[in-house]
């Protein structure tokens, strides 16, 4: 199922799960609801746990939208769950070993409440090795499913109900696109709107493309119809979701951009702004930028991973863009946007990778002025291409490099923080920090602390930045 270059425009989206899909999960959350009020006097309790990526923070938010038709309620703390849902991530090995840990400690509580399901999906157990290992070593889960299958939980709650073993559903497949799922969104001023899943990139450290599938855009008129909606409801941040948004409308072809979608969705009436993410900088075209200067509900952030700063790494990686390509679409997105904050991803110790490697990231971040950086240290994932290539740097030399960036990088975001001192921003009032202070966004994604009451929560504000520190920006409401 994967687009050519010739196809002709498509009004369907083949993608999409069928009439008869749809309708077959309705009639399981039917029956599964009619299970659960028979079997529980009160209403049972689902805990849900997403780890990675504010995609599978999206599919959370449709999960917990299923079980809650079902009659689940929510809960955050484990040991009353009735229900337990890990939503996993495969990105680096860390995050699985945290979720291996986080299922075993389960088994206790399960011998407790021998009538708690577990279930485990996203990601992670889209790895047919990791369903395999789930299977031998964590006997007492209830169910393992896959990205491709993520619309079926009814049918799941309702064959785990009625008992039986293991459920492991993990179909191989280029993913599906599920319209009209129910869903419960965790914020009701700030909405993540998937625009399109999966990844063609093939990046070689990269286990997206293996577990998430083909790239597949969703209906741009669905999208629009999305947007308005959840204006119409209130919401004040519609963030646009994509492993690479520049790529949005490639496959099916729509006839419609990325930059033409954000400005369908700047001219939506309403006071409210626009984010995406993820770029990518080989797809991050003049029109996008231009189009993101002039749309005024479009933040004015850029999250823009490049991964290495030496052309080397960056071919063995294959990125398709060289740091010079890079720094130049940075300069003509500052020209167009002068107050432009960019963030960015950077991999630390990839296969190969040498010191003077190394020297030419820091080199880039020097250059680049980002307001702030996600540093990763290499993490080899099974199945990918730079998992084969030799890798002599030990792990102690990578974390020298990687403490080396923190560093440089804490006192460039310094430099970004104290430079707005004196300013005012129009920032959106997220919520209480640790602190006690509310925390505002600025367009740039600057947070602000400010004194405030709860009042101000889910409203634009405009702040007068009294002070920074690193990472943080203080002021008051002007
Ligand atoms: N689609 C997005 C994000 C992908 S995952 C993009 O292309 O930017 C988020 C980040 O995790 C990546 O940008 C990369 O910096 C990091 N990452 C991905 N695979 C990794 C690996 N195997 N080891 C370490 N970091 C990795
Ligand atoms: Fe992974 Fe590269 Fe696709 Fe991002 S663009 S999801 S890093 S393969």
């Amino acid at each position: 199922m994967v687009c050519s270059g010739d196809e002709t425009k498509l009004s369907e989206n083949r993608f999409e799960l069928s009439g008869e899909q749809i309708e077959e999960q309705k009639e399981y959350t039917r029956l599964a609801a009619a299970l659960v009020e028979g079997r529980f006097a009160a209403p049972p309790k689902a805990f849900v746990h997403t780890f990675g990526c504010q995609g599978n923070v999206a599919d959370g938010e449709r999960l917990k939208g299923m079980l809650g038709q079902i009659g689940y309620e929510f809960t955050d703390d484990v040991t009353e769950a009735d229900l337990v849902l890990y939503n996993t991530c495969a990105v680096r090995e860390h995050a699985q070993d945290r979720v291996f840990g986080n299922v075993g400690a389960l088994k206790g509580l399960k011998t407790q409440n021998r009538d708690m399901k577990i279930f485990l999906c996203g990601c992670m157990m889209q790895q047919p090795h990791v369903a395999e290992k789930i299977k031998k070593s964590y006997p007492f889960v209830d169910v393992v499913f896959g990205t491709n299958v993520i619309y079926k939980l009814p049918e799941f709650v309702y064959r785990s109900l009625k008992g039986g073993k293991m459920i492991i559903e993990i179909p191989a497949g280029d993913g599906n696109i599920s319209e009209d799922m129910p869903i419960k969104r965790d914020s009701n001023f700030k909405a993540w709107l998937p625009i399109m899943y999966g990844c063609n990139n093939f990046c070689t450290y990269c286990v997206v493309p293996y577990v998430r599938g083909r790239e597949r855009s969703r209906d741009p008129e669905k999208i629009v119809e999305e947007a308005k909606q959840l204006v119409k409801e209130g919401y004040k941040e519609i963030t646009l979701l994509g492993q690479n948004v520049n790529s949005y409308g490639k496959c099916p072809d729509y006839g419609c951009n990325f930059a033409e979608l954000l400005r369908r969705i700047n001219d939506i009436d309403g006071d409210f702004i626009i984010r995406f993410m993820t770029s990518h900088p080989k797809d991050c075209t003049d029109e996008l930028l231009e189009t993101m200067a002039r749309c005024d509900k479009v933040a004015k952030h850029l999250h823009l991973p490049f991964q290495s700063g030496s052309d080397r790494v960056l071919k063995m990686m294959n990125r398709g863009y060289t740091s010079e390509q890079y720094l130049s679409l940075l300069d003509k997105a500052y020209s167009l946007m002068p107050e432009l904050s960019v963030t960015a991803d950077v991999i630390v110790g990839f296969p190969g990778e040498t010191y003077e490697d190394f020297e030419m990231t820091k080199s880039l971040v020097e250059k680049a002025g980002f307001t702030s950086m996600f540093t990763f240290i290499y993490s080899p994932r099974e199945g990918t291409k730079a998992s084969t290539m030799p890798d002599p740097v030990s792990a102690e030399e990578k974390s020298r490099w990687f403490k080396e960036l923190l560093e440089m990088q804490e006192r460039i975001a310094a430099e970004r923080t104290a430079a707005c001192v004196g300013k005012t921003f129009r920032a959106l009032c997220e919520g209480r920090a640790k602190s006690g202070a509310i925390e505002a966004r600025t367009s740039g994604n600057f947070i602000i602390e400010i004194p405030a009451d709860d009042s101000v929560i889910g409203t634009f504000r405009d702040v007068k930045v009294t002070a920074a520190k690193t990472w943080m920006l203080y002021g008051d409401i002007t």
